[in-house]
């Protein structure tokens, strides 16, 4: 009899995990608690696999001997619970389609660069010429490529989420660019769990592997000490324990960037570290040094990360909706070389606002508030004496910012928070702020 498999969760990298699973001949069952787009649903029908939608069939998941779980489906949710009391394993994407991929990985998590760096590395060994597929949060799901004829390498970004799920993965090369606090209302408040999740990338590693991280972040260095010495982190309820890893670590410093004489196109200390990172993990796999060198030069950059929209009226507009947490924002004021207009506010996850200060009072011209609610703003930031403004959608935000900056200034949208109380998602906060940036601009 076909063993069963039961997927939480129809988006790209349910879909994909589905069709890769009836390929490899599992009886298939996808349920989704809300809507279903219908591109997967086409799919899904072009399959001829079993699923539903708005609601879960609890029995037959129940039923299932093996669950994927979409990352974005916590724990604490009620049939998650049912499922983790009765034991049935619940798996992560990637930990699914591993084993039926010939594919070696390079796997890039942090709590923040993971795109960027991801992109890099995915654009150098595009250049270099090998077969690569681009997968993990970003991208076409692993699954789907995996089924639909494999790749000789992945690049691929993984989540604290996806790690959670993963307990026989085995990266080639593996990437951690930092460690600091988000997303902690899945972990339980404390960072240690989400540090031992974001700390898996290195399980199951062995001296034939390599493990790039900055060195200079502050727990890392810390954490490898302790599983040298065995310690064994505590397994997030639906996951299973994991060989702790023993790779070939290759750590890197800032300074490394100049020591090595690297140029990257992207501005910003921290960029530096995320072209550091790709350098090593992509010399780490035999990528010609000069080419490397050359891709970091030619790279493009990802939209919504410190992308510069344009300058208007001697004001140069950056959008940056990507930095979703106080870090991400602290790093892209640092990169700032001009008076800066900061636009903060958003869904907020539990930020502590005050490792802002110093670096907004030394950076900034003034504030612009854009969310729902900005009464934590205003308590956080109003003492320190900026020019600020309360504005509750991104057109008036635009405008505010338009009449409080000067010539020389920028305007920089880095909102420490999530999009959801305003926008669609991050893309739909930054693609407003373009448009009605560009649609202020008299030249155009
Ligand atoms: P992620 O995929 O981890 O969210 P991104 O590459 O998309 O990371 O960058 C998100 C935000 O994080 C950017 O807007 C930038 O301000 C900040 N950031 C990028 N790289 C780093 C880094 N190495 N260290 C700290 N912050 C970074």
């Amino acid at each position: 009899m076909k063993k069963k498999i039961a997927i939480l969760g129809a988006a790209e990298s349910g879909i994909g995990t589905a069709i890769l699973a009836q390929k490899q001949g599992w009886d298939v069952f996808v349920s989704d608690m809300g809507s279903i787009k219908d591109k997967y649903k086409q799919m899904l029908i072009d399959h001829d696999i079993a699923y539903e939608e708005g609601g879960h069939t609890e029995a037959r998941i129940l039923d299932a001997d093996q669950v994927v779980k979409s990352p974005g489906i916590p724990d604490t949710a009620p049939l998650v619970q049912k499922l983790i009391a009765q034991g049935t394993p619940i798996l992560a994407e990637l930990e699914f389609a591993r084993p039926y991929s010939r594919g070696k990985t390079i796997c890039i998590t942090g709590s923040n660069g993971k795109t960027t760096t991801t992109s890099l590395i995915y654009y150098i060994m595009q250049r270099w010429g090998v077969d690569v597929g681009l997968a993990g949060n970003i991208g076409r799901s692993y699954a789907l490529q995996v089924a639909e004829g494999d790749h000789d390498w992945y690049v691929l970004e993984i989540s604290s989420f996806q790690l959670d799920n993963m307990f026989d993965f085995r990266a080639d090369i593996a990437v951690l660019m930092n460690i600091t606090p988000d997303h902690l209302d899945r972990y339980e408040f404390q960072m240690q769990n989400y540090t031992d999740s974001k700390m898996r990338i290195i399980q199951n590693q062995t001296s034939d592997d390599s493990f790039v991280y900055w060195r200079q972040d502050e727990h890392i260095e810390e954490e490898l000490q302790k599983r040298h010495m065995g310690y064994a982190p505590k397994p997030t309820p639906s996951s299973r324990p994991a060989r702790a890893g023993n790779p070939t670590l290759l750590p890197f410093v800032d300074a490394d960037f100049e020591r090595l004489g690297l140029s990257f196109s992207q501005m910003g200390q921290h960029n530096k570290r995320n072209a550091l990172a790709a350098y090593l993990a992509t010399r780490a796999v035999g990528a010609d040094e000069q080419l490397i060198r050359q891709c970091l030069v030619e790279f493009p950059g990802v939209e919504h990360r410190l992308e510069r929209v344009e300058e208007c009226n001697g004001v140069l507009y950056i959008n940056d909706s990507k930095a979703t947490n106080v870090d991400a924002c602290y790093v892209a004021l640092q990169a700032m070389d001009r008076p800066t207009i900061l636009i903060v506010g958003g869904k907020d996850k539990g930020n502590d606002y005050s490792t802002l200060f110093d670096i907004i009072r030394e950076k900034c011209a003034g504030l612009v508030y854009l969310g729902a609610d900005n009464q934590k703003l205003h308590d956080s930031f109003d003492a320190l004496g900026l020019p600020v403004s309360d504005t509750h959608s991104m057109k008036d935000c635009v405008d505010a910012c338009i009449s409080m900056a000067r010539p020389g200034d920028c305007v920089l949208l880095s909102p420490c928070c999530a999009s959801f109380d305003l926008f669609k998602n991050m893309e739909d906060r930054g693609e407003q702020f373009k448009t009605l940036v560009r649609s202020h601009n008299p030249i155009k």
